[in-house]
């Protein structure tokens, strides 16, 4: 297990590597703002990732709050 760190917010994961027989495609985006973060193809590598610190420092504070 390894860290990543969104590029766009800055919220921190832990990102799990999985191993499969069987190729697959698919990706991991952020749970804050959404943006990619870990993406494969046709390959027996597969990713997900665990939130460990959320980054909110991106989005604009709503006015009145
Ligand atoms: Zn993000």
């Amino acid at each position: 297990m390894r860290d990543i760190t969104c590029h766009k917010c800055g919220s921190e994961y832990y990102l799990t590597v999985h191993r499969f027989s069987g190729k697959s495609s698919g990706s991991v985006r952020c749970l804050v703002c959404r943006t990619g973060l870990v993406a494969w193809s046709n390959s027996t590598t597969a990713y997900s990732a665990k939130l460990k610190v959320r980054r909110t420092d991106h989005l604009k504070p709503n006015a009145g709050s």
